[in-house]
């Protein structure tokens, strides 16, 4: 009967969920325009794809246009962490993003106050562009942690796939941290995570930066990593370099020098970033759309990835070795990826409609 209930349960969340893309259509969101990709898109070609590469970790190209080889898996569990939305398959990343996570939610334990942390997307098992969410997340070296801590006990799969996102922003005023969800415990993490250096970039809601160059009064030379970005008020995104010897993986530029506390910063806090796409002048060419990226955008190697031989089981590529198994396993992300769009965060009373300029 328990396997009813929670079947039960599962539709009804479809249902919520339906309401919601239908919500976020009519607010003009862009990631929900298509509710499935299109055959032989690199959408559909890596969202079908169960588990990564044999063979060594490489990611290849860039954040927002790669793939990568030989991905490991987060663990679902460890002692200051719990992978959420497991559904989605996307917990895989390069060794040097997994072992990252886990040495912060150590960390975050130790010195921050922080029980753990819930990890959210990471990659797909080869990286590359993902249906739903992200504009970026496709050479495994881009990870999202919930502003929301672990609690202290294991939760079921369903509670990961149910557990509400929390803002951290007011819900009735423009771009404000919320105070009575905002914590010095969060802004700790956050400086912590800066501090690592690998760790390049952390995207942050605009208010939340805000409210760091505010509120910080310990040492601010890692705040300059926190880079203002659309969304990002109930997760952060961390970015790390591309690591050492990783001669196929394309760098970002550094940050600028600074605590980004500056014109960067106000510009967000302008109608400019907000402002509707002006239509277009009369007799004017309508824009064409944006054409789907196929696997002939990416980097060469992306298509060989596709058809590379998989590890053996899932189990065999988490970090940590087969002792990291567990008996919540994933489901391929092929199936799922449809319905998991109506579950990205709730922007509250911030317009979401822009891509992630990531
Ligand atoms: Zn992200």
């Amino acid at each position: 009967m328990a396997f009813g209930f929670a079947q039960a349960f599962r539709t009804f969340g479809k249902l919520a969920l339906a309401g919601a893309i239908g919500a976020s259509l009519a607010a003009g969101d862009v990631g929900a325009e298509q509710k499935t990709p299109s055959p032989g898109s690199a959408k559909g070609r890596f969202g079908a794809v169960g588990l990564p590469t044999q063979g060594p970790a490489q990611p290849i190209g860039f954040y927002a246009k790669g793939c990568m080889t030989g991905a490991v898996a987060l663990p679902t569990d460890g002692p200051t962490w719990q992978a959420m939305r497991l559904s989605r398959n996307r917990r895989w990343g390069n060794p040097a993003m997994i072992s990252l996570l886990e040495r912060l939610s150590q960390d975050g334990a130790k010195y921050a106050g922080w029980p753990g942390i819930l990890v959210g997307d990471i990659a797909q098992p080869r990286g590359g562009p993902m249906f739903n969410g992200h504009a970026s997340h496709q050479i495994g070296l881009d990870a999202d942690v919930w502003f929301t801590p672990m609690p202290a006990r294991r939760m079921t799969a369903e509670e990961r796939e149910d557990m509400p996102f929390t803002t951290m922003l007011q819900k009735d005023k423009f771009l404000t941290v919320d105070p009575r969800v905002w914590t010095q415990s969060r802004a700790r993490l956050l400086m912590l995570a800066a501090s690592y250096p690998e760790v390049e970039r952390i995207f942050v809601n605009p208010a939340i930066k805000k409210k760091m160059c505010d509120t910080w009064t310990g040492d601010r030379t890692n705040l300059g990593k926190l880079r203002p970005e659309y969304g990002h008020d109930s997760h952060f995104h961390i970015r790390i370099k591309c690591p050492p010897g990783a001669s196929g993986c394309t760098p970002q530029a550094p940050v600028a020098a600074g605590d980004g506390c500056d014109k960067s910063l106000a510009w967000w806090f302008t109608p400019a970033p907000w402002a509707p796409p002006k239509p277009p002048k009369p007799g004017a060419k309508p824009p064409k759309p944006p054409r789907e990226m196929m696997v002939s955008d990416l980097p060469k190697a992306c298509a060989a990835v596709l058809d590379a031989t998989p590890v053996t089981s899932m189990q065999a590529a988490t970090y940590g070795g087969a002792s990291a198994a567990s008996a919540l396993t994933a489901v391929p992300a092929a199936e799922p990826a449809a319905e998991t769009d109506g579950a990205l965060p709730d922007l509250g009373p911030v317009p979401n409609d822009k891509p992630a300029i990531q």
